[in-house]
């Protein structure tokens, strides 16, 4: 929603959201945050218009009210989007029956004529006759070629629509599945595959290996050199973790500073050698800092691995890995540990 979102737009906006934020019952709460410089930005009109709506009932909005604007209009936006998308097509298939319902009555009427045309052909002893019938005949084929041209078109429009509705929804479907921040797979992209590898049998046949992934002492990066830059340590790392897993591997960051992967048909030694070199590989991350500031002290992860056991929950798998991966933070960190 927000195009524009360079630090002095930002900061422009939240200097007028501020005071409004104040005025009203959530104050600086994530919610009013959120709703106040979406409004203090404009872009989104419905939002605005039910805002000032709601000014006009109640000066001082309720927290309960500021959560039903959020929900509107920041929360289900894909929602609306997919509706959009769905009576889009629907409006096309509707228009696409008509011109099949009027195709499909020609025809027919076309084909009880051919029916009759023989034995009226035969019945005919005057030429002036035969000519007259078979130029109604000729008259009613044209009108089944009209309306099967017809057709075509409503067809041939209906399948640029419907192309253009089908992108539009695998995108909105890619979006919800990935992360914003590192370009990776979120929890919700990881689950699905995971779900879809699960339901074609591919974890139970293949031996598939799973590594949990965390940052070692992350907040300590946020507390001394600012979120900002945190951030560019996670983008960082995913482009690691990224760089280091191939083909079918799939790679996602699962929470703040967690990371994933999936090895298909990787036993445990394996994904145990696949976790140390992706562990060794954060010593070449470099962020530079501001002239002056002292450079960032190295990024090491710990990890935890854990390969699939025959018929084993998805729940109970990723408990083991996660278990690893606390035994690798208990036993000093930047290290990779595997599953009992
Ligand atoms: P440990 O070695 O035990 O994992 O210590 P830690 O500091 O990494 O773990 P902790 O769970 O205490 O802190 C995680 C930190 O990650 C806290 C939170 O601020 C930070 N974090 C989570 N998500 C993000 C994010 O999207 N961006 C930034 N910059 N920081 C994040
Ligand atoms: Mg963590
Ligand atoms: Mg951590």
């Amino acid at each position: 929603m927000i195009e524009d979102d360079s630090p002095e737009r930002s900061a422009e906006i939240l200097r007028l959201a501020l005071p409004l934020m104040s005025k009203h019952a959530p104050g600086f709460q994530p919610v009013s945050y959120a709703l106040w410089y979406q409004y203090a930005h404009g872009g989104n009109g419905a939002l605005r218009t039910e805002v000032d709506e709601a000014l006009r009932d109640e000066q001082r909005l309720s927290l309960s009210r500021t959560q039903v604007l959020y929900q509107r209009h920041l929360i289900d936006g894909a929602e609306q989007a997919f509706t959009r998308a769905r009576a889009g097509l629907l409006d096309v298939l509707t228009s696409v029956q008509g011109s099949v319902d009027l195709a499909a009555g020609n025809t027919a009427d076309f084909n009880d004529s051919l029916a009759s045309f023989g034995d009226e052909l035969a019945g005919c002893d005057r030429i002036e006759d035969m000519r007259a019938k078979t130029a109604a005949m000729a008259a009613q084929a044209g009108q089944v070629s009209e309306s099967l041209r017809q057709l075509d078109g409503a067809l041939a429009g209906s399948r640029g629509e419907i192309q253009q509705l089908t992108e539009a929804l695998a995108r909105m479907r890619e979006e919800a599945d990935t992360d914003a921040l590192t370009g990776l797979r979120n929890r919700r992209g990881f689950d699905r595959e995971l779900a879809r590898l699960a339901s074609e049998g591919n974890l139970l046949v293949a031996r598939t290996s799973l590594l949990i992934l965390d940052i070692d002492h992350f907040k300590r990066v946020n507390d001394t050199c600012g979120h900002l830059f945190g951030d560019r340590v996670l983008q960082g790392v995913a482009r690691a973790v990224a760089s280091m897993v191939k083909g079918r591997d799939l790679a996602a960051r699962i929470g703040g500073e967690e990371f994933a992967v999936l090895l298909p048909e990787t036993e445990l030694a394996g994904a145990l050698r696949v976790a140390d070199q992706i562990r060794l590989g954060m010593a070449g991350i470099r962020i530079r800092r501001p002239a002056g500031e002292k450079p960032m002290d190295p990024v090491t992860v710990s990890v935890g691995v854990a390969q699939r056991l025959p018929s084993e929950s998805l729940e109970s798998w990723f408990e083991r890995a996660d278990k690893a991966l606390y035994k690798a933070k208990n036993k000093g960190r930047n290290r990779v540990e595997k599953a009992d």
